[in-house]
C-alpha cells in the first residue's frame, strides 16, 4: 500500500500542485496551486484518487490506513483554524466534495457543513450570534447528508420546507423565523430515521468516514457514468475528495456566495463575468433555485471586495493562460475562492478566447489550436432562425447557450428520450435542471427552463453539449401533472412545437424554420491558422452545386465524393432512369441515357463552377438499379386494384411489364449484387453516358474561363480486370469527347476501395488507377460483414451489453433488478465493442486492409493520390488516423469540414513536437 493519501493545504502551502491532476483530481490540483500563490483559500486536504481506486478494488472499504490520514489532517485543521471537530463551543466544520480529474460538474456528491449535530449547532449559534444562520446550516447539512449517504430523495426534504414555507405564508426561505428552522431540523430528523430506522449520526467523524464513503461511491452514480461515457471518460481513474474548512456566505448581508468566469463563456468577450446571491450558501447560485445578481452589482455593493475578486481571478486568468471558472464565498465580509478551473464555454466563446489570447499575447498559435476540441466546432455550425420566418415571440429569457432549436415540449427527461427515439425532435422544457436530467437533456434539441441564471446547470450543460439553451424565463410555469404549461399569456400542451433562440433569449410559438449559421471573423482568423498547420487535404462530399457552394464557404479544397445517383433519383428523372432500365436493349437504353446526358451535364457544371478549380471526384452510378423502381409489393396491389376496377387496359399492361422488370431485377442481397461497377461493366452504356458528361461539361466549364479537374472514380472495384474494362471505357469515352470538344484537359480515373479484395490486391489496381478512394462505409461493413442499414440495433447492443437487460434489453443504471422486467442484473457482461466502427474507423480491422492497400498501391504507383470518402472523413479521430497512415486527403460532409480540418492541424502539430523530442 502507498504511504500517502491526504494531501494538505493551508496558508500559502500546499503538498499538491496544480500538475497533480491524476492524483489530486482537478479541483483539488487548483486549491493546491491556488494556496500556493497565496489566493485566499480556506484550509483543508484532498484525499488521492489513489484512495478511490483503493476503496472499490477492496470491496467498498475504505482501509484503516486512509483514515487515519484523514484523522491526522483533521487533527492538523482542528490547529490551524483554532476549532474543534465537535467541539460544541468553537466548532470545526467542513465540506466534503468530490472532484476527479475531468470536470464532472453536478455529476457527483457533495456535503456541507458537516461537524454538525445537537450540540455543535448550539456553539455555532452562539459563536455568529446567529442562531437562526446555525440551524438554517443544520438542516441544510441533514438533507444533504440524507440524500448524498441515505439516498432519501431531495424533494422528500423540500416538500417538508415547503410546507412550512405555505403555513407560514412566506415566499423566501429569509422570511421564515429563527423557530422554524429549529423545527425543520427536528423534522428533517425524523424523516431520515423513518426512512433509515437509525437515528441521525451524530459523532462528526462518523458522519466524515459515512460522506468519504458516499463521495467514492458517487463516482458510479447512473448520471456520472452517463456523464462519462458520452465524454470518453476513463471510468476507472475514479474521484479525489477535498474537505475543506467551511466558510458562509449565509452569514446575512454581509455575506455572499457566487460563481463567475474571467470571460463571458457564452460570446467569449473579454468582459469579467459572474453572478452571486447576497446571504446564500454554496449550491445556491448554480442551483439556479433563485435568480442571482450580475457580479458588476457586487461592485456597488462591497467595492473592496469586488476589487479583490477582480484582481485575484485576472491573476488566476494570466497564471493558467486560460479562461478561469471561479467559486467565491465572502463571508462577513472576507473572501475566499474556492475553486478556479479552466472554465467550459460555448465554441462560439472559445474560438474568440483562442484568437483574443494569441493577440494578447498570451499563447501561442499552436496551443490555440490544441485547445478546441474538433467536434466543438460543430456548435458554430448550428442552424439560427431563418429571417425571413414569420415569428410569434412569447416569451424571453436569459441567451444562455446560442444557435437554434426547435421540438416538441416535453416537461419530462424520460419522455424526452422516449419521443427523440422516436425520430422527433424534443426541447426540454423544465423549471430548473438536475445533474438527474441528463439523459434527457442529451435526447433533447434544446432546453428551456423557468429559473436560474447563465450558470445554472441547464446553461452549463447546454454549453458543453452544444446545444441551444433559455434560463430564467419567468413567464414559465409548468403544470407537469395536467402536461401543460403557460408561457406568456399562452397555454401549451405537451407535444406543441415551440422554437427557441439560444443566441437572443426569444422563444417563439410554433415550428420556425431554421438556415444554417454565420461564419464570425474569428473563425475565419482561426481557420486561416489551421489551414497553414495542417498537411492533410479536406475535401467535402457534396452531389449538388448548393452543397458545394457551403462546403467552400466552410473552405472545402475540393469534392471527394458526388454520389451521381442522387442526380438520377431527382423527381423529374425517375421516369426517364425507370424507361431506361425497362428498356431491353441496348440501343433502347441509349435512347433514354441520351435523355439524361445533357441534364447530368448540367449538373456537373454546377459543381465545377462553384468549385473554381479545385478537383471534383465524380463517383459513377452505384446502387442497384431496382432501387429507381417501384417495390413489388406496392406494384402488386396496385395492379389488382387496377384488375378489380375498370382500369386502362394499355395502363395496367405498363404496370404488370413494370412488376416483371422489377421481379427480374429482384436480389436476395442487392448490396452484395448487381451494383457499382458491375453495373457498369453490365450495361457499359451507362459508364459511357456518365464519363461523356463529365468531360463535356469540364470542356464547357473551362470556355468559360473557369479551371476544372474531374476525378472520374469507379465505385465498387474488386479485381484487376473490373478496373481495366471500366477504365477502358472511360479513357476511350473521355479522350473522343475531348477531341470533339477540341480541349486538352487532365483528368483522372481513381476507384474506391471498399471491398476486402480490393484492399487485399490494391498493388494490382494500383496499377491502373490515379487514385485510390477508401469507401469505408462500404469497407466496414464487407470487413465485419454487417449490413450498414441493420446494423444499428446489433452495435447498440454491442456497445451496451454490459447495462442491457438480457431478458428484456432495456436499459438499466445501479438496480440490482431491470426496472422494465424485474430480471434480475446481477451479472453484468463486459461489452463486445468499445466504440461504433461506423462512426470511428475500426483501426485494428478495417484500418488493417488501409494500411496493407496505401502500402502496396504506392508499391507499384508512387504517384497514387489517396483519400477516404466514407462517412468517417469527417470524425476527428478517423481524421487523425488518416494523416497517421499518409493519406493524401479526407472528404467529408459540409459542414462537418472545418471540424476534419482542425484535425487535422491538431494531428501535425502532435507530429511536429513528436519530432522535435526525437
Ligand atoms: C462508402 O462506401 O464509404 C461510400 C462513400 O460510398 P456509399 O456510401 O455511397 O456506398
Ligand atoms: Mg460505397
Amino acid at each position: 500500500m502507498k504511504e500517502k493519501f491526504v494531501y494538505f493545504f493551508a496558508n500559502g502551502k500546499a503538498e499538491g500542485t496544480a500538475k497533480m491532476k491524476d492524483l489530486l483530481g482537478g479541483k483539488g490540483a487548483n486549491l493546491a496551486e491556488m494556496t500556493n500563490l497565496g489566493v485566499p483559500v480556506p484550509p483543508g486536504f484532498t484525499i488521492s484518487t489513489d484512495a478511490c481506486r483503493i476503496y472499490y478494488s477492496s470491496k467498498g472499504k475504505i482501509p484503516r490506513q486512509i483514515i487515519s490520514e484523514v484523522e491526522k489532517a483533521m487533527d492538523k485543521l482542528e490547529r490551524i483554524t483554532k476549532k474543534g471537530f465537535g467541539d460544541s463551543s468553537n466548532p470545526l466544520l467542513v465540506s466534503v466534495r468530490s472532484g476527479a480529474k475531468f470536470s464532472m460538474p453536478g455529476m457527483m456528491d457533495t456535503i456541507l457543513n458537516l461537524g454538525l449535530n445537537d450540540k455543535t449547532v448550539a456553539g455555532l449559534a452562539q459563536k455568529t450570534k446567529n442562531k437562526k444562520f446555525a440551524y438554517d446550516s443544520y438542516r441544510r447539512f441533514i438533507s444533504m447528508f440524507g440524500d448524498v449517504v441515505f439516498r432519501i430523495e431531495k424533494k422528500e426534504f423540500e416538500s417538508i420546507f415547503d410546507n412550512f414555507k405555505r403555513r407560514m405564508k412566506v415566499k423566501y426561505d429569509v422570511e421564515l423565523s429563527t423557530d422554524v428552522f429549529v423545527d425543520l431540523v427536528d423534522e428533517y430528523k425524523i424523516l431520515v430515521k423513518e426512512k433509515t430506522e437509525k437515528t441521525f449520526p451524530f459523532d462528526p467523524s462518523a458522519q466524515m468516514v459515512m460522506a468519504i464513503e458516499s463521495v467514492f461511491k458517487s463516482w458510479n452514480n447512473v448520471r456520472a457514468i452517463y456523464y462519462r461515457n458520452k465524454y470518453n471518460i476513463p471510468h476507472d481513474i475514479g474521484t479525489a475528495v477535498n474537505v475543506q474548512t467551511m466558510v458562509f456566505g449565509n452569514m446575512g448581508s454581509n455575506s455572499a456566495t457566487g460563481v463567475g468566469f474571467t470571460r463571458n463563456p457564452a460570446t467569449g468577450e473579454k468582459v469579467f463575468y459572474g453572478e452571486y446571491l447576497t446571504n446564500a450558501q454554496g449550491e445556491d447560485v448554480v442551483a439556479g433555485i433563485r435568480t442571482p445578481k450580475p457580479i458588476l452589482e457586487l461592485k456597488k455593493e462591497m467595492p473592496k471586495v469586488y476589487d479583490r475578486l477582480f484582481s485575484i481571478t485576472q491573476r488566476l486568468e494570466k497564471h493558467y493562460r486560460d479562461m478561469q471558472d471561479f467559486e467565491f464565498t465572502i463571508e462577513d465580509g472576507v473572501l475566499y475562492m474556492l475553486q478556479t478551473r479552466v472554465g467550459k464555454r460555448t465554441a462560439h466563446s472559445a474560438l474568440k478566447i483562442s484568437v483574443d489570447m494569441v493577440q494578447e499575447k498570451i499563447i501561442s498559435v499552436d496551443e490555440a489550436i490544441q485547445r478546441i476540441e474538433p467536434s466543438q466546432l460543430n456548435q458554430l455550425l448550428h442552424p439560427v432562425i431563418d429571417p425571413k420566418a414569420v415569428l410569434n415571440l412569447v416569451a424571453k429569457g436569459l441567451p444562455a447557450s446560442p444557435g437554434a432549436a426547435v421540438g416538441k415540449i416535453v416537461f419530462d427527461p424520460d419522455k424526452a428520450v422516449q419521443i427523440s427515439a422516436d425520430g422527433q425532435d424534443v426541447l426540454l422544457v423544465r423549471r430548473e435542471t438536475s445533474p438527474d436530467d441528463i439523459h434527457g437533456m442529451g435526447a433533447a434539441q434544446g432546453f428551456l427552463t423557468a429559473t436560474g441564471g447563465m450558470t445554472s446547470h441547464a446553461a452549463v450543460v447546454a454549453r458543453q453539449m452544444g446545444k441551444p439553451c433559455v434560463v430564467g424565463c419567468e413567464s414559465v410555469y409548468i403544470d407537469e401533472e395536467k402536461g401543460t404549461m403557460k408561457i406568456g399569456n399562452q397555454f401549451l400542451k405537451e407535444g406543441e412545437y415551440l422554437t427557441l433562440s439560444g443566441t437572443t433569449g426569444e422563444i417563439f410559438l410554433g415550428k420556425t424554420q431554421l438556415i444554417p449559421p454565420k461564419i464570425t471573423d474569428e473563425f475565419n482568423v482561426f481557420m486561416s491558422w489551421v489551414d497553414k498547420i495542417k498537411v492533410l487535404g479536406v475535401r467535402a462530399n457534396a452531389d449538388i452545386p448548393k452543397d458545394a457552394a457551403v462546403a467552400r464557404s466552410f473552405g472545402a479544397e475540393g469534392i471527394g465524393l458526388c454520389r451521381t445517383e442522387h442526380m438520377f433519383f431527382a423527381e423529374d428523372r425517375i421516369p426517364i432512369v425507370q424507361k431506361m432500365i425497362m428498356a431491353n436493349t441496348r440501343n433502347e437504353r441509349e435512347k433514354y441515357l441520351n435523355i439524361l446526358l445533357p441534364l447530368q451535364k448540367e449538373d456537373f457544371k454546377g459543381l465545377y463552377r462553384e468549385m473554381k478549380g479545385y478537383p471534383v471526384t465524380i463517383r459513377l452510378l452505384d446502387p442497384p438499379l431496382h432501387e429507381f423502381l417501384p417495390k413489388r409489393e406496392s406494384l402488386m396491389v396496385e395492379i389488382t386494384k387496377m384488375e378489380l376496377s375498370d382500369a386502362d387496359p394499355r395502363m395496367l399492361e405498363n404496370k404488370r411489364a413494370l412488376l416483371q422488370r422489377v421481379e427480374e431485377l429482384h436480389e436476395f442481397n442487392p448490396m452484395l449484387g448487381l451494383r457499382g461497377c458491375r453495373l457498369g461493366i453490365m450495361m457499359p452504356e451507362i459508364t459511357e453516358m456518365q464519363a461523356r458528361a463529365i468531360i463535356m461539361a469540364a470542356c464547357e466549364v473551362e470556355k468559360e474561363g473557369i479551371k476544372v479537374i474531374p476525378e472520374i472514380m469507379l465505385p465498387l472495384i474488386a479485381t484487376e480486370e473490373e478496373m481495366q474494362a471500366q477504365k477502358r471505357i472511360v479513357i476511350d469515352i473521355a479522350d473522343r469527347t475531348l477531341k470533339e470538344c477540341n480541349k486538352k484537359l487532365k483528368y483522372l480515373v481513381g476507384t474506391m476501395i471498399e471491398i476486402p479484395r480490393a484492399a487485399i490486391v490494391a498493388d494490382l489496381i494500383a496499377k491502373h488507377a490515379g487514385f485510390f478512394s477508401f469507401g469505408t462505409n462500404d469497407l466496414t461493413q464487407t470487413t465485419y460483414g454487417l449490413s450498414r442499414d441493420d446494423a444499428g440495433k446489433i452495435i447498440k447492443f454491442y456497445l451496451q451489453r454490459n447495462k442491457t437487460c438480457p431478458n428484456c434489453l432495456s436499459l438499466f443504471g445501479e438496480e440490482k433488478e431491470c426496472q422494465k422486467c424485474g430480471a434480475n442484473v446481477t451479472e453484468v457482461k463486459e461489452n463486445i465493442l468499445s466504440f461504433d466502427p461506423f462512426v470511428n474507423v475500426d483501426q485494428q480491422g478495417v484500418g488493417f486492409l488501409m494500411e496493407h492497400a496505401v502500402k502496396k498501391g504506392r508499391n507499384t504507383n508512387k504517384n497514387l493520390k489517396i483519400g477516404i470518402c466514407g462517412e468517417h472523413g469527417g470524425d476527428p479521430s478517423t481524421v487523425t488516423y488518416c494523416h497517421n497512415i499518409g493519406l493524401d486527403y479526407v472528404s467529408c460532409s459540409p459542414f462537418r469540414v472545418p471540424i476534419a480540418k482542425l484535425a487535422a492541424a491538431q494531428v501535425a502539430l502532435a507530429e511536429k513536437k513528436k519530432k522535435k523530442h526525437r
